[in-house]
């Protein structure tokens, strides 16, 4: 799965919208101290479904709105849009009928989050899949935080074991599971 940009909107600190263009190859981000780095990653693991506002250096998950600074008001939304090559289609079905995919994920103070698939409203879970199955979701370990390293080597097998069915791309098969079990 290849992402080709993200744009940011009145999220954490890029109250301007914003796009980024991620070119084929390896990409860097680098700028001064407090810059906004980790919040872009941020961006993308919330456009992937991100549910843990901990996650997200937040105490809620309002928090990744842009709260204002000096001159600047706060927002009471925020959206990230992560736009996702598709030339091969090998999308889900429902989603499979362009050569790009648009994830949008939208917040409004005290609303929580919409989620949309090149424009038509979904759940939260179906994003979480979309991305699971293509093993780069929110919780992927390719999405390496800081300190997760060390965590990684001090937790339980039973969250090692999570760690490498996410990475084999079998978690999306269990929460499929686990929700036809409830019907
Ligand atoms: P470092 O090199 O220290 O890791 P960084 O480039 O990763 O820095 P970030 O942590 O991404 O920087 O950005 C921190 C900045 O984002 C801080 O200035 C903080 O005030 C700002 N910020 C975070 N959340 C919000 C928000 N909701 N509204 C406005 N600004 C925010
Ligand atoms: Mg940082």
């Amino acid at each position: 799965m290849k992402f080709t940009r993200l744009r940011l909107t009145g999220f954490k600190s890029f109250v301007e919208p914003s796009d980024f263009l991620i070119e084929p190859g390896l990409t860097g981000i680098v700028g001064p101290n407090g810059c906004g780095k980790s919040n872009l990653v941020e961006a993308l693991r919330w456009v992937m479904g991100e549910s843990s506002y901990k996650n997200m250096r937040a105490s809620g998950m309002d928090d990744v709105i842009f709260s204002g600074s000096g001159n600047r008001p706060a927002r009471n939304t925020a959206e990230v849009t992560l736009f996702v090559d598709n030339s091969a289609r090998k999308a889900p079905a429902a989603f499979n009928n362009a050569d790009g995919l648009e994830v949008t994920r939208r917040i409004e103070r005290e609303a929580g989050s919409v989620y949309k698939i090149n424009g038509r409203e979904v759940r939260a879970r179906d994003v979480q899949l979309l991305f699971a199955d293509a093993s780069t979701g929110s919780r992927s370990p390719a999405m390496v935080g800081q300190g997760r390293i060390g965590e990684l080597i001090a937790a339980k097998p039973q969250a090692r074991r999570a760690v490498l069915e996410e990475a084999a791309g079998i978690s999306g098969l269990y929460s499929r599971r686990n929700e036809a079990e409830q019907r």
